[in-house]
């Protein structure tokens, strides 16, 4: 079971592999991710355009850091993971909410991008599969997008760290593939994290344009220096030895997935339609808005919603407004079968305790 990855951990360990490294990693893990992002992506990267970090986050972290500053706007649609505001905000720049609508699947519409243009839009934040609404962008909504992006000399991050785990016929494009000039914007961020559930071993990497490769790997250099030696090892021999494990857990979220919707939907006052990618679920729970508690406190929120269900049912899910979007809740389908199973029980049974509004 992957054991060819904490071999060589080990290996690293018992070779002294455990001194300093060039601060943007090893040039053959920058290698290997460089041939990845060409056979898996179509991306004709160098390894001198891929800078390895602490994971996806450090490397969207350092990205962020080194495109903008204050003054900038960066474009950022909702639903979105709970960094990225607050990384765009560290940098001293502005984060710019567009509202994703259920019809459109979460996902950002370019005249809805074009809409929010000004003179001082600096970039955008595009995360396909996302997290947390499962959203898949198609390829001509990506192409929209990234004509966009051209015409306004945006920056362009595009978190691609669920480009695995797909369902329904869906497929993961990256937007720095459709083009020569986009790719000249778009700093593509990955991670080993996912793909080979690896969330602690902490290796991420973004490639890019070289100039930009390398203001990160300054800022790298000055800050965190090269990530874990011994991790760089074990991300090795996991993006170049065997991956038949990525379609056996697609297969397995896909059970998952369709249990945890369907029981969803079979509880009065959710709806949930089912996510293209990665591995939540992102039920809507509007009609439940003003409900009171068998203790009679009303629920006006969904983070009161989640504090309700984990007190009542036990079940810990995160409140949409932590992604900006607050008639949905966010659950994950990486646990069991059983105790998905036993999780939709309880919510139902606590759900069915609300007292109606009015
Ligand atoms: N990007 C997205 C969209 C994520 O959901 C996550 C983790 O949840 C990350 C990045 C962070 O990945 P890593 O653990 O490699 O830092």
């Amino acid at each position: 079971d992957r054991d060819h990855i904490k071999q060589a951990a080990v290996k690293a360990i018992r070779d002294g592999f455990t001194k300093y490294t060039s601060a943007a990693g090893i040039p053959e893990l920058r290698q290997a991710i460089a041939a990845k992002l060409q056979r898996e992506n179509g991306l004709p990267v160098e390894a001198s355009q891929v800078v390895v970090s602490c994971g996806a986050k450090h490397s969207l972290f350092n990205t962020i850091l080194s495109l903008f500053e204050e003054g900038d706007e960066v474009i950022l649609p909702s639903p979105y993971w709970v960094t990225y505001p607050e990384q765009i905000k560290l940098a001293g720049a502005t984060p710019v909410i567009v509202p994703g609508k259920p019809e459109d699947s979460f996902c950002l519409q370019p005249e809805k991008l074009a809409a929010c243009i000004t003179p001082r839009s600096k970039g955008l934040i595009l995360n396909s599969p996302n997290n947390p609404s499962g959203a898949v962008y198609r390829r001509q909504t990506l192409q929209a997008i990234a004509e966009l992006v051209l015409e306004n000399g945006l920056w362009l991050i595009s978190d691609e760290c669920y480009e695995h785990l797909t369902y329904d016929g869906h497929k993961h494009y990256s937007i720095a593939a459709l083009g020569e000039e986009i790719r000249q914007r778009t700093i593509t961020v990955n991670a080993v994290s996912k793909a080979y559930s690896m969330t602690g071993w902490r290796i991420g990497y973004a490639a890019g344009p070289r100039e930009i490769i390398d203001a990160i790997s300054s800022l790298q250099s000055q800050s965190t220096s090269n990530p874990c030696s011994i991790a760089q090892k074990a991300a090795l021999a996991a993006l170049t030895g065997p991956q038949d494990q990525i379609a056996d857990w697609r297969k397995e979220f896909d059970i998952r997935r369709r249990m945890m919707v369907e029981g969803l939907q079979d509880i009065p006052g959710l709806s949930c339609a089912y996510p293209a990618g990665a591995f939540y679920v992102f039920p809507d729970w509007s009609r439940l808005r003003g409900a009171r508690t068998p203790q009679g406190r009303i629920i006006d929120s969904s983070g009161r919603m989640a504090e309700y269900l984990l007190d009542e049912a036990r079940v810990a899910l995160v409140p949409g407004e932590a992604f900006g979007s607050d008639d949905n809740l966010r659950l994950s389908y990486v646990t069991s079968r059983t105790t998905i199973q036993e999780g939709l029980r309880r919510l139902k049974l606590a759900l069915g305790k609300l007292k109606p509004r009015g």
